[in-house]
């Protein structure tokens, strides 16, 4: 026999459409419709069956293959759900993902091993060699470095914008564009990008966008609301919230998007353990809380930061002053989340002074650390206030191109700030006391 007719979509044991939650099913007299993404996220359950009562936390399924009664139940899976193998499919995992999707509100969410692993099956669910990407720089380097490696590796076109406006993405579109990869607000310097201007020049031309909003967290973006097709996040961040896992999502906009990225993760196998996943659910529960207090902890922040005459300028998008304050008003909800980009007057030196930071420059002087409070580390949206240089320790030289670096605007003084939820007060004398002990002559 010659080659075998195989249908390219179907993959053995894999489900064919996302899992449902209470809510999703009806089970309780309300749908999705009847209550606010809150509601639904810190109330959604896992349907149980079998007993007369349901444990209100989602167990961790650690089981990772599931007995069959008869020969039938593998294909029964394919269609009304159920677990086989757990590379394919996880209880756990699947509570964690309709939650995620009751704030997002597409056709269903995907949790991942990390933010990268959910970046990177995009990638390598979407494009093929010849197609053509379009992105930010600078954005999340790990990103950046995806999309070298598929240009390298299976000559994926690349361009990036080294600004966020809207005719600079559509200058940067070609025939052959598959998809346009928007990080907003962008790392590490705040930026924001218009995603229904994107989505308006994207969709006619039938181009796929997707949205790394890591930085506002799901619960104050949805870019599926504005038309994106992939809503990615890190939930090592915001959406954990207590810098306490490696993770990441993806929902998409409709079930094929799904399907694809579903195939992908159970071929490659960069789905998330069900003990992490626990940990995520968890993170979601009290997620718009903590997002409340981030929110209104990073304006206090950046308003402090941005009258300071030892700082040079404030990237936050809540301030007035931020280039794109409006359009931040409009796709930002709830609030502005809590990354704030701060330049120090004195260049390397301030921003070293500030974070005990060792640049190219100042290698030689290890200057003690000033801030007490925030602590001086790489990651974000956690509970502890972080703050990171991103010069030498994100973006920089070490991992960007002298090109890339050059337009990308990262410079030796910049601070990213991410705002915990300990209180104002304590974190704006923090800062000042570290400010003070900038020496500009
Ligand atoms: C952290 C981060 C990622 C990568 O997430 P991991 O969970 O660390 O793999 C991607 N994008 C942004 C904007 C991030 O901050």
């Amino acid at each position: 026999m010659g080659s075998m007719d195989i249908d390219q979509n179907r993959h053995l044991s894999i489900r064919e459409a996302p899992a449902k939650s209470d809510y999703d099913q009806g089970l309780n007299g309300l749908t999705l419709d009847d209550v606010t993404p809150t509601s639904a996220l810190v109330s959604c359950q896992h349907v149980f069956t079998g007993t007369h009562t349901t444990p209100i936390v989602t167990p961790i399924y650690h089981s990772a293959t599931y007995i069959m009664d008869k020969l039938d139940d593998a294909m029964q899976c394919f269609t009304d759900g159920g677990s086989i193998y757990s590379r394919n499919s996880n209880p756990t995992c699947e509570m964690t993902e309709c939650a995620i999707n009751a704030l997002e509100r597409g056709a269903g969410s995907l949790t991942f091993a990390s933010g990268m692993a959910a970046v990177s099956s995009i990638f390598l669910g979407f494009l093929k060699t010849g197609d053509h990407v379009v992105f930010q720089s600078p954005c999340y380097v790990g990103t950046t470095t995806a999309l070298k490696h598929m240009a390298e590796h299976y000559k994926v076109e690349t361009t990036f914008v080294t600004d966020v406006k809207t005719e600079s993405f559509e200058k940067a579109i070609q025939p052959n564009t598959k998809l346009i990869w928007v990080e907003t607000p962008c790392n590490p310097n705040v930026l924001v990008v218009d995603i229904k201007a994107v989505v308006d020049l994207a969709k006619p031309k039938g181009i796929l966008v997707g949205v790394d909003g890591t930085f506002a967290s799901p619960y104050v973006q949805q870019p599926l609301r504005y038309g994106a097709d992939f809503s990615m996040h890190s939930c090592s961040k915001y959406v954990g919230g207590h810098l306490d896992l490696i993770a990441g999502c993806v929902t998409t906009s409709t079930v094929e998007q799904w399907r694809v990225l579903k195939h992908m993760q159970g071929t490659f196998g960069n789905m998330l353990s069900p003990h992490d996943a626990s940990l995520v659910l968890r993170g979601l529960r009290t997620l718009p809380l903590r997002m409340k207090k981030h929110c209104e902890n990073g304006l206090l922040v950046a308003q402090f930061l941005d009258g300071h005459p030892k700082v040079e300028r404030v990237h936050y998008p809540g301030l007035e002053s931020h280039p794109q304050h409006e359009v931040a008003k409009k796709q930002m909800i709830g609030g502005f989340s809590a990354m704030i980009m701060a330049e120090i007057k004195g260049g390397s030196k301030g921003g070293a002074t500030v974070a005990e930071v060792w640049t190219i420059l100042v290698v030689k002087y290890r200057i003690k650390i000033n801030v007490r409070i925030f602590k001086l580390a790489v990651s974000l949206g956690g509970a502890q206030s972080i703050l990171e240089h991103p010069y030498t320790m994100t973006h920089g030289k070490y991992l960007l191109s002298e090109e890339e670096t050059k337009k990308s605007g990262v410079t030796p003084g910049m601070l990213r700030i991410s705002v915990g939820i300990e209180d104002a007060d304590d974190l704006i004398a923090d800062l000042k006391q570290a400010l003070d002990k900038v020496d500009l002559s």
